[in-house]
Formats: C-alpha cells, structure tokens, sequence
C-alpha cells in the first residue's frame, strides 16, 4: 500500500483527551495489515544506518518500535511512564501543558556508545521526544535521529528537539 494511502487510515477524534483538542489516531492504520507495513517501512527508510537500537516510546511507540525491531534487527528499549519499570537506569521530568510527566529508561538497556533511534506514533510539543533523547544520552548512547509517524506542526515540537535529524512521514 502506498503512504498517502495508509496515512489516509488516520482518525481524527475531536475533544479527546479534553475539549478543544483533535486527537490524531493511528489505531486504524496500525489494524490494517498493509498500511502497518507501509508506515514501518517508510519510517526504516529514514532511519540512520549506523543505529542499533530503537528507543520506543509508550505505548503506541512501542508497536512501531517492535515492528522496526523485528524487521531490521534492532533492539528494543522501552521508555517508560513512572511505577511500569521494575529496574530504572534513569529518569526525566519535563513540563506540559498542565502539569508534568516523567519517563525512565530500564535498567541494563542502553550501552554507552550505543547508537539509538528514539521512535514514537505522535511528535506534538516535542516535550516527550526531547525527555527520551535526554534519556537515552544519560545512558551514555548517541540518538541518531527522532522518527515518528506524524508530526503536529502548529506545536512546534521540533523547536525543543534542536540539532535533532527528526523525522516525520506527514506533517499536519
Ligand atoms: P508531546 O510531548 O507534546 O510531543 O506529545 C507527544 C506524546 O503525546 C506522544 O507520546 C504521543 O503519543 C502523545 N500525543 C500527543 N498528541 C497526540 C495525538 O494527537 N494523537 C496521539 N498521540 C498524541
């Protein structure tokens, strides 16, 4: 399937998570067996040759990370939502809208020198990419780059993602 076609899947929920919001859904993309493929494989297509790892963000970024893994022989990291892990290398906070949230890298994961990918469905203010790369280099490993899905241009997200190769497969 093509890419256009498969990004054309995507469902735009209005009001979710709160009023005023537009929600942009991957659920049925990821459902259809070929638009799932056309997305992983457009996302490879730009990942960074000398990358060895893929950081994957939760949770949808763990579907596309592990899809990723699988067919190019990455390892997978998961990067964590508080109270999940039940060994923490490490742990970064940042702010959102309202409020903050924290993710944390497991234990015995990312080597120094490691070569790591950071992957989500979803970059909107860039906060939650920006925590896993800090997350990722306190580890010692090097990001080659951010690749998500799909982009939310209007939130800047790549502002707080400067010097980053970040990519995105539609920007909306
Ligand atoms: P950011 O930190 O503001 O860039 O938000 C990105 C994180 O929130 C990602 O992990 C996304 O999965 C999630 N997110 C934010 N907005 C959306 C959306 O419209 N659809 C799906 N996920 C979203």
């Amino acid at each position: 399937m093509k890419l256009d076609r498969a990004l054309g899947l995507l469902r735009e929920v209005p009001d979710f998570p709160r009023p005023g919001v537009v929600f942009r859904d991957l659920t049925p993309v990821l459902a259809n067996p070929d638009a799932l493929r056309a997305v992983v494989d457009a996302l490879q297509d730009k990942i960074h040759p000398d990358t060895q790892v893929v950081a994957a963000i939760e949770s949808r970024g763990f579907l596309l990370g592990a899809a990723l893994g699988y067919g190019w022989r990455y390892g997978v990291v998961p990067l964590r939502k508080p109270g999940k892990l039940p060994a923490v290398a490490h742990r970064v906070s940042y702010d959102l809208e309202y409020g903050t949230a924290t993710l944390e890298l497991p234990a015995d994961s990312i080597t120094p020198g490691q070569q790591v990918v950071v992957v989500d469905d979803v970059l909107a203010t860039g906060g939650t990419a920006a925590a896993a790369c800090q997350l990722v280099e306190r580890a010692g490993g090097v990001v080659t780059g951010v690749s998500v899905a799909l982009e939310l241009t209007a939130l800047a997200g790549r502002d707080r993602l400067p010097g980053r190769s970040v990519h995105s497969l539609l920007a909306v």
